[in-house]
């Protein structure tokens, strides 16, 4: 379902998306438990962002006769940035096993607020690929433009964000920013707050992951 005030955002309401993003939500969720509900919120929502995915017609054998069916035309390159970026991939890939993964490490600049970037390791032929950049939280924006346009300049289209939860005030920089991006979400909350965590969001979602908090 889109929102009505971005046309590219999709919230993805599935009450099967929802009632996972509910569980992970509730601080009383270990980390063995969050880390298997994120991968599988990814995966189900990477069910759903690829459901367009144009496709080419491909012939088989049925142990009866020859058949008409379909093999997925593109490929996809799945680009997590780090590190909570990480805990959505392994379910994304139990659906799209032979799509490629570059790996995007951004932090922000203490002193400037810029964000730097510390590892890049996209696919060489990206370009020739549709592009998912994955990150559950899309708070303040900035690592997600950062990311966007390092897979830009390796002049990819058809690229697509997705996150799990999303700040109104991220959504609005990066509709503004990169306004040809379609972004995926299970959820828009209310605001973010002093520190850039969404509210009220999960909490710190790399933490939360790898039980580091
Ligand atoms: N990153 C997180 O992990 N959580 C937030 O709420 C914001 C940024």
């Amino acid at each position: 379902m889109s929102d009505a005030r971005w046309p590219n955002v999709t919230v993805i309401r599935h009450p099967v998306v929802q009632e996972r993003l509910t569980w992970a939500r509730d601080k009383k969720t270990g980390v063995e438990q969050f880390r298997r509900l994120v991968g599988q919120i990814a995966r189900l929502m990477a069910f759903e962002i690829t459901r367009d995915y144009p496709t080419k017609d491909v012939k088989v054998e049925t142990p009866i006769g020859p058949c008409h069916g379909v093999a997925l035309a593109r490929g996809l390159t799945l680009v997590p940035i780090l590190r909570a970026g990480l805990g959505m991939v392994e379910g994304i890939l139990q659906l799209l096993p032979s799509a490629r993964v570059g790996h995007l490490g951004i932090y922000r600049d203490h002193d400037t607020l810029q964000p730097v970037t510390y590892y890049n390791k996209l696919p060489p032929d990206i370009a020739q690929t549709d592009v998912i950049v994955i990150d559950p939280m899309l708070a303040t924006a900035g690592s997600l433009t950062a990311a966007i346009e390092l897979v830009k300049k390796t002049g990819a289209q058809g690229i697509k964000v997705l996150c799990l939860v999303a700040s109104p005030e991220g959504i609005q920089r990066l509709t503004t920013e990169h306004p040809n991006v379609q972004i995926y979400t299970a959820a828009v909350d209310e605001k973010l707050n002093e520190r850039g965590y969404i509210v009220p969001g999960l909490g710190d979602a790399g933490d939360r992951l790898f039980g580091t908090a």
